[in-house]
């Protein structure tokens, strides 16, 4: 029997800035909202905080 792990798409990950479509975004930790918990990125030329 194959045990195949197909749980791992819970996690909405983005490859660059959706303002400046810039690669250097950083991770800024994580959120909880009511239902999920968010991953925080933060792009250094916007300067802002990217909550997807
Ligand atoms: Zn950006």
């Amino acid at each position: 029997m194959l045990l195949d792990k197909q749980d791992k798409k819970l996690e909405k990950k983005i490859e660059c800035c959706p303002y400046c479509h810039s690669p250097k975004i950083i991770k800024k930790g994580r959120r909880k909202k009511k239902m999920e918990e968010i991953q925080i990125y933060f792009c250094k030329f916007v300067m802002r905080m990217l909550l997807l």
